[in-house]
């Protein structure tokens, strides 16, 4: 058993969790919280767009059977968390690009498809400074 730092998606209380944690923040009862014990993915999907910019979309369980979708987009060899929703519910995207760490198993799944995950949100290339 580990204990780790937990943040709510909900509400943005941060709290110390046993691993596997129950799956709820114990401020405001929210199931908006990370992954408790270990990610199983299911399903992946990938497209492209026409400008180089790749979407992929990773389905994962926690132990506590919550259905976890991540949304990746991928340019120049990057990927970027941009999307999360946890049994259908969508996880504010301010907590998405600052809260959110991509799951170790998610980012050895990004790296064998020949990605690497970038973590601080401000050097992700805008579009506008696009080279490719
Ligand atoms: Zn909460």
């Amino acid at each position: 058993m580990s204990i780790r730092m937990l943040r709510c998606f909900e509400c943005g209380h941060g709290y110390i969790g046993d691993d596997p944690h129950p799956a709820r923040c114990p401020a405001c009862r929210s199931s908006l919280v990370p992954p408790a014990g270990s990610l199983a993915i299911f399903d992946q999907s990938t497209w492209k767009s026409a400008n180089g910019l790749s979407k992929l979309r990773i389905s994962a369980v926690d132990e506590h059977g919550r259905l976890f979708e991540f949304g990746i987009a991928a340019r120049n060899g990057m990927a970027k968390l941009v999307e999360l929703r946890i049994d259908d519910a969508p996880v504010d995207p301010r907590f998405v690009r600052t809260a959110v760490q991509i799951p170790s198993l998610i980012e050895t799944k990004l790296e064998e498809t020949g990605l690497s995950v970038e973590s601080p949100v401000d050097s992700f290339p805008p579009r506008s400074s696009a080279r490719d």
